[in-house]
């Protein structure tokens, strides 16, 4: 059997970035090009939508399988899959690191999704290791909420104020919002 190259390719930045829409600009391509690929997502994205599909803020959709673990994977890749797309990647577990460079290793294309960064501006879950060993990165920009230049980072607001930076990434029953800022910006006080 010839070996075809595989590559891994993410796609990050920020919240409000338009990262799903670029995903999905990509999907299409595949589309055209008829390629078979497979969608995944966390499934603690739930939270956001019941339903198993990737949404953009434009609204356009793609079906993806709900995940709970990276391990899940690779047991849906099959030899005629040429393409593996995962998107919000940073809520999944550090074993997502081994099994895209696996994917990539058996010559697929992996198009990786996800918030590069966390509210306290560092490295998202397998984030980090995912850019280091991807051989394409495109970290987007949104637009700071507060000077108009170019937003890199997520700032969280929990009841009206910056998130601390020792509050959890996961609050219940707290009023939370995020909003893309600059680095200037981006608040994280420590107390
Ligand atoms: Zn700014």
């Amino acid at each position: 059997m010839d070996k075809k190259a595989g590559s891994i390719e993410i796609v990050c930045g920020p919240m409000f970035a338009g990262k799903t829409e670029e995903l999905i600009r990509r999907i299409r391509r595949l589309d055209y090009a008829k390629k078979k690929y497979l969608v995944f997502k966390p499934s603690i994205d739930k939270r956001y939508s019941n339903e198993s599909e990737i949404v953009s803020h434009n609204l356009r959709t793609c079906q993806a399988i709900l995940i709970d673990s990276s391990s899940e994977i690779e047991k849906y890749i099959t030899s005629s899959i040429n393409a593996v797309i995962i998107d919000e990647a940073q809520f999944f577990d550090d074993g997502l690191i081994k099994v895209v460079d696996n994917l990539a290793d058996l010559g697929i294309r992996v198009i990786v999704g996800g918030l590069d960064r966390n509210f306290r501006g560092q490295p998202f879950g397998p984030m980090g290791n995912l850019l280091a060993i991807a051989e394409n990165v495109t970290k987007l920009t949104a637009i700071c909420v507060v000077c108009g230049e170019p937003a890199t980072r997520t700032q969280r607001i929990i009841n009206g104020k910056p998130a601390l930076e020792n509050d959890p990434l996961i609050l219940v029953a707290a009023k939370e919002s995020y909003e893309p800022r600059c680095r200037c910006h981006h608040e994280v006080p420590s107390k």
